[in-house]
């Protein structure tokens, strides 16, 4: 990012597969803030239910005091007008109204720094992330390593067998797989 937009808020996505680092690039945007002294706020939906409540923590163990919320629009009622920062971990697991309520912090001033998933197990497109990146000015999509060959890998394979779209886990039901190497089924 090269030019941040004065006087106004903006919203940046970080997304990619499980284990690219997307929370520990949400969490490395957000401390750097906060060495800004800016009012900084991290929000996680209550769904996911990995390591600490109160916290978002990353697979290498970084970790930053959050706020669990149940729904998008407890964002907005949690965010006072003091706050410049806002990071949202998980996103995909919000319902649509997350967009608006991005905007709207957006239009207030508010810089909105995003992470989630772009593709669910058998790599369709998740939830509102699409959407969100419609809406952004920054994008980065972060890439695994591929357990399988070691290349970028942009998948991620459940290695459970579930056909729900939702299951909560780390490296015990999911790995990082390649293009070549994912396949739709647990294996
Ligand atoms: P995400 O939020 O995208 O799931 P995290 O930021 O929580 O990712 O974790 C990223 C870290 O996961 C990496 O720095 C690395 O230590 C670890 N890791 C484990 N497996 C892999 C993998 N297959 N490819 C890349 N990093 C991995
Ligand atoms: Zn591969």
């Amino acid at each position: 990012m090269h030019l941040p937009p004065l006087g106004t808020g903006w919203i940046e996505v970080i997304c990619g597969p499980m284990f690219s680092g997307k929370t520990e690039e949400l969490i490395r945007r957000l401390r750097r803030a906060q060495i800004a002294r800016q009012n900084v706020l991290v929000f996680k939906p209550a769904v996911d239910s990995r390591y600490d409540k109160e916290k978002i923590v990353s697979h290498s163990s970084l970790e930053l005091d959050s706020v669990v919320v149940s729904k998008a629009g407890d964002i907005l009622a949690k965010a006072g007008r003091n706050v410049h920062v806002v990071g949202i971990d998980e996103v995909q697991f919000f319902g649509p109204g997350v967009v608006d309520v991005c905007k709207k912090l957006a239009r207030r001033g508010v810089r909105v720094v995003v992470a989630g998933l772009d593709q669910d197990y058998l790599g369709r497109p998740f939830g509102p992330v699409p959407e969100l990146l419609a809406e952004a000015e920054y994008i980065d999509k972060t890439l695994a390593i591929c357990v399988k060959c070691g290349n970028p890998a942009n998948r991620s394979q459940r290695k459970r067998r579930s056909s729900k779209r939702v299951l909560i886990g780390a490296s015990d039901s999911y790995e990082a797989r390649c293009r070549r190497c994912h396949r739709p089924g647990p294996r």
